[in-house]
C-alpha cells in the first residue's frame, strides 16, 4: 500500500533535475548535470579575517549551472538541489583535515521576513542536511533579529553597517571551547558570516569559526 501510494505521488509529483528539469526516474540530478558538478567542483579554503578562521568555497560564481542550483535552493527550497548540494558539500568537508576538530554545525538565519515569505530558511535546511550527512549536530546558534534590509544591491560597506548588531547568541546554547562550522549557501562579501562569526566567539565562547558557503564571489583561490 505504502508502495502504491508513493508510485501514486511520483506521477502526481514526478522528481526532476534542478538543474535541467528532466524528469527523474532515480537519484537527485540527471547524470549529465551530475558529471559537469563534478567537473566544476573545486574546494577553495582562503585564511580568515577578523572573526572567521578559514573560509571554504566549492563552486565557482557566476557559473550558468551553480546559479541555478543557487536559485533552486534559495527560492524554491528544492528538495534534489539541497541534497546533492549537501552531498558534495559535506564528501568536500570529510576529504579536508579540518573536520576532525569540528564539533557542530550551524547556520546563519534568514532574515525573518524573508522565511517568512518564502516559507523556510535555505541555509537552515542546508546546514541540517550536512550536519547529517556527518554525523554532527545542527544546532540553532544565531538567532536574527526583526528588520534589516535586504543585502542585495548593497554596497560592501552598507552591507557591514545592515547586518551590525543583526544577530543575537541563541540563550539555550553554551558553545564555550567548541570549533563549529557555518555553513551557508553564498558568501557574498563576507560580511554576515563575520557578523555570526563574531557574536559566535564574543558572547558564545567559541573557540573557532569555520565559514564554508556553496558558492561565493569573494572568496578566491589567488588571495
Ligand atoms: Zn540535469
Amino acid at each position: 500500500m505504502n508502495h502504491l501510494f508513493s508510485t501514486f505521488i511520483s506521477l502526481l509529483f514526478p522528481s526532476r533535475c534542478p538543474i535541467c528539469r528532466t524528469f527523474l526516474d532515480r537519484d537527485m540530478m540527471c547524470d549529465p548535470c551530475r558529471t559537469n558538478m563534478t567537473l566544476l567542483a573545486d574546494l577553495i579554503r582562503q585564511e580568515g579575517s577578523e572573526s572567521v578562521d578559514l573560509f571554504y568555497s566549492l563552486y565557482p560564481y557566476g557559473n550558468a549551472s551553480v546559479k541555478t542550483l543557487l536559485f533552486a535552493m534559495k527560492n524554491k527550497g528544492h528538495r534534489n538541489a539541497l541534497a546533492f548540494v549537501s552531498e558534495q558539500m559535506a564528501r568536500h568537508i570529510r576529504q579536508d583535515s579540518f573536520l576532525s576538530g569540528v564539533s557542530l554545525v550551524t547556520y546563519a538565519p534568514r532574515r525573518p521576513g524573508e522565511k517568512q515569505r518564502y516559507g523556510f530558511d535555505q541555509a537552515q535546511l542546508l546546514a541540517r542536511k550536512i550536519a547529517a550527512r556527518l554525523s554532527l549536530p545542527c544546532i540553532p546558534a544565531l538567532l536574527r533579529k526583526p528588520g534589516g534590509k535586504k543585502q542585495r544591491g548593497l554596497t560592501g560597506e552598507e552591507r557591514a553597517l545592515n547586518v551590525k548588531e543583526k544577530f543575537i547568541a541563541n540563550p539555550h546554547y553554551d558553545l564555550a571551547g567548541n570549533t563549529v562550522l557555518l555553513i551557508d549557501d553564498v558568501i557574498t562579501t563576507g560580511s554576515t558570516v563575520k557578523e555570526c562569526a563574531s557574536v559566535l566567539k564574543l558572547h558564545m565562547g567559541v573557540h573557532k569559526v569555520y565559514a564554508f558557503s556553496f558558492t561565493s564571489p569573494s572568496i578566491q583561490t589567488d588571495v
